[in-house]
């Protein structure tokens, strides 16, 4: 055996499909990945996990990597938990943490899903990759691209921000900028598919990001000593981290790692912006499955994403979770992002920020209750989305005497 990896299993009707060999969607939808977790249970233990070093790869027996190759890596490293004592106190709460995903690989967590997604197309001998992407997925495919000698193509909305497009430009992938949305750049990679042969990494479309997200759950229990928190807020685009960790802690259970006899799993929150919010609208209507949101528009590039191939599967993780979706106000973002940083300084990007719109409402209406234990992503740097950044300052002219009063005032 060379991972506990047992077959794929179609996730919108349980077909069983081969894993030794490349394998997209089924029915259009999303796979899962299965392992055989007795006998995952059999070669791995908690304490062994002590001894490794701290990064998303001591979970190696949980993940898809065939244990003769080598990952697709640039050090993708345990990420910070830190405790958020003021923040926490300004909505009436006493146990509030940030999960800071903003240090790994190019500064978001999208670095631990493409590590993975690449490292397997590697494995299944892919040679060129494709695509659309409106933030951080771009960066960091085109980065493990690069890493991997591969060739990569990203499709981009021209509004992206600037940074996410000069970074895949500078990792040396074919970027190009599309006078239309996401879903429109989708179209894209999937028409290229025959003419250029290239791979498909779009969210979803091929079975491994998920398992690299899943880490984010593993390491996160792992940190709270197998104690799940009672509540995770998670800001949702394509829902790969919701769905990842969820699937994280269904297979911990499996594995008799968590703490009590009947462990105790987080109601998952899926965030999401007026300005796009095809899930909560969703979850609110009590449907499966979500329909396109038109004219999505926000500043948080990262859950602009108006269609999701897996919408039932974020939407079934929520509803088994006891959790709930719900939508902020598009235009406070930049005052929550602003609020972390200078009361925490946590630099938190805009996708999170609507995390804590949701926080405050969800405090505020005694949903999330006083003693429970919280857990809000950070799931990228606030330092890459300058747009969401800009600010008029005061200035100082050096040719003047310096005005202290007024100094002290500004
Ligand atoms: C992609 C992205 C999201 C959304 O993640 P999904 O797991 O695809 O829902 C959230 N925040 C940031 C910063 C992102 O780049």
């Amino acid at each position: 055996m060379t991972s506990f990896v047992t077959h794929l299993e179609g996730a919108i009707d349980g077909t069983i499909l081969p894993a030794d060999r490349i394998q997209t969607l089924h029915k259009d939808r999303p796979l899962w990945v299965r392992y055989d977790l007795a006998a995952v249970g059999r070669a791995l233990t908690k304490e062994m996990l002590r001894d490794r070093p701290a990064t998303m790869w001591r979970y190696r027996e949980l993940l898809p990597v065939p244990f003769e190759s080598q990952p697709v890596s640039l050090g993708e490293g345990q990420t910070p938990l830190l405790t958020c004592s003021r923040l926490a106190a300004r909505y009436g709460l006493k146990d509030l943490w940030i999960k800071d995903e903003s240090h790994l690989p190019t500064g978001s967590f999208k670095s631990r899903g493409l590590t993975m997604a690449i490292t397997m197309a590697h494995h299944f001998g892919v040679r060129r990759v494709a695509l659309p992407s409106a933030g951080n997925a771009g960066g960091a495919a085109a980065a493990y691209a690069a890493r991997a000698g591969m060739e990569a193509y990203v499709f981009m909305p021209q509004d992206t921000p600037v940074v996410n497009i000069y970074e895949c430009a500078q990792a040396g992938a074919k970027t190009f900028l599309v006078n239309g949305l996401i879903t429109d750049c989708g179209r894209i990679v999937r028409e290229g598919k025959q003419r250029l042969d290239w791979f498909d990494l779009s969210t979803l479309k091929e079975p491994y990001r998920i398992e690299g997200k899943k880490t984010m759950g593993l390491e996160l229990a792992e940190q709270f000593e197998w104690d799940l928190p009672d509540v995770i807020l998670y800001p949702t685009g394509g829902g790969t981290g919701l769905i990842g960790m969820w699937k994280a802690f269904q297979e911990l259970a499996t594995l008799g790692w968590l703490q009590g006899k009947t462990p105790k799993f987080p109601r998952m929150v899926s965030v999401q912006s007026t300005g796009c919010a095809p899930i909560a609208t969703a979850f609110a209507a009590g449907s499966r499955f979500a329909e396109p949101f038109a004219n999505a528009a926000t500043i948080a590039s990262g859950i602009r994403v108006p269609a999701a191939v897996g919408d039932f599967m974020i939407l079934d993780a929520v509803r088994e979770s006891g959790g709930t979706a719900l939508t902020v106000e598009e235009a406070r973002i930049r005052e929550w992002m602003r609020l972390v940083a200078s009361s925490e300084g946590i630099a938190i990007c805009p996708e999170t920020a609507a995390c804590i719109g949701a926080l405050e409402q969800l405090s505020s209406s005694g949903w999330i209750r006083p003693e429970e234990r919280v857990v809000v992503f950070n799931t990228g740097a606030a330092q890459k989305y300058v747009e969401a950044l800009a600010c008029e300052l005061p200035k100082l002219d050096i040719t003047q005497p310096i005005d202290w009063d007024w100094l002290s005032e500004a």
